[in-house]
């Protein structure tokens, strides 16, 4: 017969109980600094774990030019002229450029020293419309450990074997990261929905789960700003033609861009159905005019400044005891 354990819970032994720590105060009470051990605990101690998104704060971010979408609105992307410059030349746009990554680069060195928060930057767009070229110029400068950029692609057979979220779900940016969709689970009611690569039953349904996603992350403390780069058809015939033309292009030219296009109407109906169904109070969808692509690159910046200094991320306060602390020889 087992012997009694009496009161002990099971699977605690003698020498865990022994071991458990004493709480840490902030300072100890005697005249000695605390160590640098001891100081680091405790910091990790009061680390605050959940922090939900201040939508009310984000609200105002996008910059002027860009049309964020309401919640509920039918929106109609054709009314959207894709060639708006805002008024400014090349020139202006790239000064005006300049300061928005000097305030991306410092709110972002503060984020990731806060570790509470992060920030995803969704950006999707129709073929050739510029997501690469945003990324490269508006993170321009950015510490490279604290953004993490990732490209979806068509989904690998270890991916279609898990539901449609996970393998977004795997790279949201963790606490203090700055994480970039490339393409993103918005392609699971686009090219998905376009191409029929699943019945309607399926792909329908994922609006309303993708909006349960968003808010699961916004309540979690991933701030989720998506941007829909919009171009005209004439703007994409040009691009393809630069790139059929220009051999320094050549490797961005796939011949299924060519294939794609005559799919242009149901593209655009697809766009308008997600941005229209998945533009919530806690992650609207904003759309940027990108036919010229240094006014895009300056919206684009711009909103992300705007919406890192609404978040307003502070370095942790300094610890008791850290001025009196030595480092040993
Ligand atoms: P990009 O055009 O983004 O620079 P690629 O030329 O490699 O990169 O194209 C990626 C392809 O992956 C696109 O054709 C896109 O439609 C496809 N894709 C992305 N996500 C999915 C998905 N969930 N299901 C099917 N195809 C997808």
């Amino acid at each position: 017969m087992a012997k009694k354990r009496g009161k002990r819970h099971s699977g605690q032994s003698d020498t865990t109980r022994a071991r458990k720590p004493k709480p840490l105060s902030p300072r100890p009470e005697s005249d000695q600094p605390p160590s640098s051990a001891a100081w680091a605990r405790s910091v990790m101690r009061h680390a605050k774990r959940e922090s939900p998104v201040d939508t009310a704060a984000l609200a105002s971010c996008a910059a002027a030019g860009i049309v964020t979408v309401q919640p509920g609105e039918a929106l109609d992307l054709a009314a959207i002229d894709a060639n708006a410059d805002g008024g400014l030349d090349k020139e202006a746009s790239k000064q005006a450029l300049l300061v928005e990554h000097g305030r991306i680069q410092a709110l972002q060195e503060r984020l990731y020293a806060e570790h509470r928060r992060s920030l995803l930057v969704v950006l999707q767009a129709i073929d050739t419309g510029g997501k690469d070229g945003t990324i490269r110029s508006v993170f321009e400068g950015v510490n490279p450990q604290g953004c993490r950029v990732w490209s979806f692609k068509v989904p690998s057979a270890e991916e279609r074997d898990h539901d449609f979220l996970w393998r977004y779900h795997a790279k949201v940016p963790g606490r203090g990261m700055i994480g970039v969709f490339n393409r993103s689970h918005y392609e699971d009611v686009l090219v998905v929905r376009v191409k029929s690569l699943e019945p309607e039953g399926v792909w329908r349904p994922r609006y309303d789960l993708i909006n349960d996603f968003e808010r699961m992350l916004t309540l979690s403390g991933v701030t989720v700003l998506k941007f829909f780069l919009h171009i005209s058809k004439d703007e994409q015939k040009e691009r393809l033609e630069a790139r059929i033309a220009d051999p320094e292009k050549h490797w961005k030219f796939d011949a299924a861009d060519l294939v794609e296009r005559q799919s242009w109407d149901a593209y655009q109906g697809a766009f308008t159905d997600a941005l229209s169904r998945c533009s919530t109070s806690h992650a609207p969808w904003h759309v940027v005019p990108a036919n010229r692509k240094w006014y895009r690159n300056l919206l684009v910046a711009r909103t992300i400044a705007n919406t890192l200094e609404a978040m307003d991320p502070r370095y942790p306060d300094a610890q008791p005891g850290i001025a009196e602390l030595t480092v040993p020889d």
